[in-house]
């Protein structure tokens, strides 16, 4: 990582602790986390506990892309699944995510609007917060950093199939 290469003496206790904990590893993953948390405390007054349930799709949504590196790496370790997500030198394109697809999202969102089921509105308010962000974070590395992406994935399901 880039930032290896700062002198320590600069930093304080903190800021080394912080530097080399798996703290900030994690911190990428804190935007769903607080917006399932805000969105579980609104909600919390009308569905009460069940409320939780945001944090399914809001928050551990994200696991599809452990499984598809297990599926591709054979390699079980969180870990470095995460880091290989974070690092933003690595070159991978078309992964399929598949809880991410527009098959998925629309199948589910389907399913909640017909069945009219509780439960499933609120899977389904904490999907729709978690696509919103990860379409806001990547407009925000394409507009305003104006970095071009290395990892990708594909949008549908049946189209990945047909190229792979
Ligand atoms: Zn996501």
């Amino acid at each position: 990582m880039v930032f290896e290469t700062i002198p320590m003496t600069v930093m304080g206790p903190w800021h080394k602790f912080y530097k080399f904990s798996s703290l900030k590893k994690v911190m990428y993953l804190r935007y769903h986390l607080l917006s399932c948390i805000i969105l579980a405390i609104v909600l919390f007054p009308f569905f009460n506990y069940y409320s939780l349930l945001v944090f399914i799709l809001g928050f551990f949504i994200d696991f599809d892309h452990y499984l598809y590196d297990i599926i591709t790496t054979r390699r079980l370790s969180l870990s470095v699944s995460y880091r290989m997500h974070m690092n933003k030198e690595r070159e991978i394109k078309d992964q399929l995510h598949i809880f991410h697809t527009v098959e998925f999202i629309v199948a589910f969102l389907l399913l909640t609007i017909i069945s009219n089921n509780i439960y499933l509105i609120i899977i389904s308010t904490g999907l729709v917060l978690h696509l919103i962000l990860d379409y806001i974070y990547e407009i925000y590395l394409i507009m305003i950093k104006k970095e071009k992406l290395k990892q990708t994935r594909a949008s549908f399901f049946i189209l990945w199939m047909l190229r792979h």
